[in-house]
Parts: C-alpha cells; sequence; structure tokens
C-alpha cells in the first residue's frame, strides 16, 4: 500500500470499489474516500451480490475482449455482460447446476 493513495486509482474495472458497470469517463477509478467501510470492503472477501457478480462478469468479459486484441466499446461490453448473464439465469432457472 503506497501513502500517496490507498484506493488503485487506476482502471476503474479493476477497482474493487468501482462496481458501478458504466464507471465515469475515461473509465479511470475516480478514488474512494479512505473510510473505515472502504478500507474493509477492500479488504474483505468478495461478497456474492447481484450486483459484484455482475462486475465480475463485465471484468472477464472486458479482459477477455483485451486479450483477444480489440478495443470494444462500453456499451457493448455492458450489452455483453447482459446477455450473459440472462443467459447463465435462464440456465438455472431450467435446474441446472452453475
Ligand atoms: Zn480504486
Ligand atoms: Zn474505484
Amino acid at each position: 500500500m503506497t501513502d500517496d493513495r490507498w484506493c488503485c486509482n487506476g482502471n476503474a474495472e479493476s477497482c474493487r470499489l468501482c462496481t458501478d458497470p458504466n464507471p465515469p469517463y475515461p473509465w479511470i477509478c475516480p478514488g474512494h474516500d479512505d473510510t473505515p467501510e472502504n478500507r474493509a470492503a477492500l479488504v474483505a472477501p468478495p461478497v456474492v451480490s447481484l450486483q459484484n457478480r455482475r462486475a465480475h462478469v463485465h471484468n472477464a468479459i472486458t479482459e477477455g475482449l483485451s486479450k483477444a486484441g480489440d478495443w470494444v466499446p462500453l456499451s457493448v461490453r455492458v450489452a455483453a455482460t447482459r446477455a450473459a448473464l440472462a443467459e447463465v439465469d435462464a440456465w438455472h432457472a431450467a435446474g441446472d447446476q452453475p
């Protein structure tokens, strides 16, 4: 942990505190207040919630596309995230296990 910043202040999509799928342009983590709650959120094991489930899928899609070499607009990645989650939800609703 560095002295000048305590949050990542890097790519918002890599920041555990930035769970908004539409982080502020240009998607740089805005930094977060150094509060006990935020510190706890950074060191705590990930909480399984609908919000961070979406963030994990969004990050995986972003990482996969970036490895493939093409820049894909955020709106398209958000749409891909929605489609992937809808598919998984439908699969679970049909009674299959993860
Ligand atoms: Zn951050
Ligand atoms: Zn952040």
